[in-house]
């Protein structure tokens, strides 16, 4: 039994003392194409169980699977933008093993001839360095359907009474990313980690070829993890773990992996080579299946699909269509905007990068837009417990209310109760501006007005301030404030005081 030290933990430092930490990232990343990989049923998420299919991906008897040409582009667009070398000549391999959501009980998959091979991506982490992340490959294969366990606690096949089969995402494009083993990373291995889901999930969004939600499952890790001895030549055994969320938790097996496998080192217990579950709830791994070997899901080239080739020449006609890659346009924002390093960090970190841009290509200066996202609207999104893209309020919409400060119509307080409105689901901003009647007081004569009669009832306040004492005025100008309910413009306010006084 290894439940002996399921629990025990090595503390971090001490894990770094003795030992090397060793990773390799396996990230599924499935494709946003119109149809399947091999079929024409739709990949689109969200269909009716079992609707989206055909005889392919239901494998039924004498199907044949034809190759998705966009399938392939965006396969060789990603291995472009992962530095990789594209093979003139790759091939589909079946994958064996019982799948009970996959009818066919094999995976096309592509084995030792990947479209994509030996790339690099380089990472931004937290104090602005970068580290080299080695790719291996970068295939095509086929997504499985799903499954659904019912009678058991939260899904899990555990307890379960009986399961549900949905073949809609059967035969869906994947492009899984293998890395190199990752070495050299030391007590920054999981922040290494961390960092490179989150670059490969920016490159494949601004490639336009998946949405690459963590949460939703259209990007899956897995994080592969060993121990050696320091100064030892020799990898240690590597635990696979699955099941992981999001970027966070990406950090966090990592983690949880070395200290626990240093534990059980430590101890005298043989690391198995396994895949484990991450489970969110409280951060820790635990115990799956122990690894099939390559050997055991007998590989053999696919017969009913012929080698992929990409000429040189479309390979070429792909590259020229890269957009600009996320860490390059960063880089080009930040100087345009003039920030340090460590205030475009803070706003890409709270995802506010995009919500800023589109804020400014809607009109606003990057000062104002950026100032409305990470401050109010933050702290908006902060209460409301959502991300910030999440916010009911649109860039265009933030556009209009700096606009409107712009052309004084609105105080910056007037502003943040348009937005409190337009969050509300109030309606568009001017229409709350309406609605609440929020519009800065313009109407001189109103205002004047207000100001007389609250220099009227305060004689008191006015001979202190003929005596010299200016400070006074503050409560007047409360009191005109308070009368135009918050629409005067304090400023304007504070003039005419000044002049009727003088
Ligand atoms: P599998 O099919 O078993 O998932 P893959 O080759 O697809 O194997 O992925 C294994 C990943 O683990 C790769 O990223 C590889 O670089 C990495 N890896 C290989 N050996 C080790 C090791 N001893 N420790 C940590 N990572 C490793
Ligand atoms: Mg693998």
């Amino acid at each position: 039994m290894t439940a002996a030290y399921a629990d025990d933990l090595m503390d971090y430092d001490e894990v770094l003392q003795r030992f090397e930490p060793v990773m390799g990232m396996e990230v599924h990343v499935e494709l946003a194409t119109e149809t399947k990989m091999f079929s024409a049923s739709s990949a689109h998420f969200g269909a009716e169980p079992n609707s989206n299919v055909d005889p392919c991906s239901l494998g039924l008897p004498g199907a044949l699977p034809v190759v998705n040409r966009k399938g392939v582009e965006w396969a060789i667009k990603i291995g472009l933008a992962l530095n990789c070398e594209i093979a003139e000549s790759s091939r589909f391999a079946r994958k064996n093993y019982f799948y009970p959501d996959q009818p066919k009980n094999y995976q096309i998959s592509q084995y030792d001839e990947p479209i994509a091979h030996d790339g690099y991506l380089d990472v931004v982490l937290d104090d602005g360095t970068e580290f080299r992340v080695e790719i291996e490959r970068a295939h095509m294969e086929e997504d499985t359907g799903k499954l659904t366990h019912l009678g058991g606690a939260d899904g899990r096949i555990h307890g379960a009474t009986r399961s549900l089969v949905d073949c809609n995402r059967a035969g869906i494009p994947l492009i899984e990313i293998v890395t190199k083993p990752i070495i050299g990373a030391g007590e920054r291995a999981p922040e290494v980690a961390r960092a490179y889901v989150s670059a490969l999930r920016d490159l494949v969004k601004s490639l336009g070829v998946s949405d690459a939600r963590m949460d939703q499952g259209s990007m899956r890790v897995d994080s592969n993890v060993s121990l050696r001895a320091v100064g030892q030549e020799e990898f240690g055994t590597r635990t696979e773990t699955k099941n992981i969320n999001s970027l966070k938790s990406v950090e966090q097996a990592v983690r949880y992996e070395m200290q626990r496998q240093a534990a059980a080192i430590v101890a005298g217990e043989e690391i198995v080579q396994e895949t484990r579950h991450y489970q969110e709830t409280d951060g820790t791994t635990s115990k799956g299946r122990p690894k099939e070997s390559q050997s055991d899901y007998r590989y053999f080239n696919d017969p009913d699909l012929p080698p992929v080739l990409a000429p040189r020449e479309w390979v070429e006609e792909i590259r020229a269509t890269l957009p600009e890659l996320p860490w390059v346009r960063r880089a080009r924002i930040q100087s345009e905007w003039g920030l340090k390093d460590e205030e475009m960090r803070d706003l890409v970190n709270a995802g506010a990068l995009d919500l800023i841009v589109e804020t400014v290509e809607a009109g606003a200066g990057a000062a104002e837009a950026r100032s409305w996202w990470v401050a109010y609207l933050a702290q908006k999104a902060n209460e409301a417990g959502v991300e910030l893209g999440e916010l009911s309020i649109s860039p265009a919409q933030v556009a209009r209310v700096v606009a409107l400060i712009g052309e004084g119509k609105l105080t910056n307080k007037l502003a943040r109760q348009a937005v409190d409105g337009v969050l509300a689901g109030e309606g568009d901003v001017d229409e709350v501006v309406a609605a609440r009647g929020l519009e800065v007081v313009r109407d001189d004569g109103a205002i004047e007005a207000a100001v007389d009669e609250a220099l009227a009832n305060n004689p008191d306040i006015v001979e202190k301030y003929r005596a010299g004492n200016k400070k006074v005025v503050g409560a007047i100008v409360g009191q005109v404030m308070k009368a135009t309910r918050g629409k005067a413009d304090p400023a304007q306010v504070n003039q005419l005081i000044a002049k009727k006084l003088a």
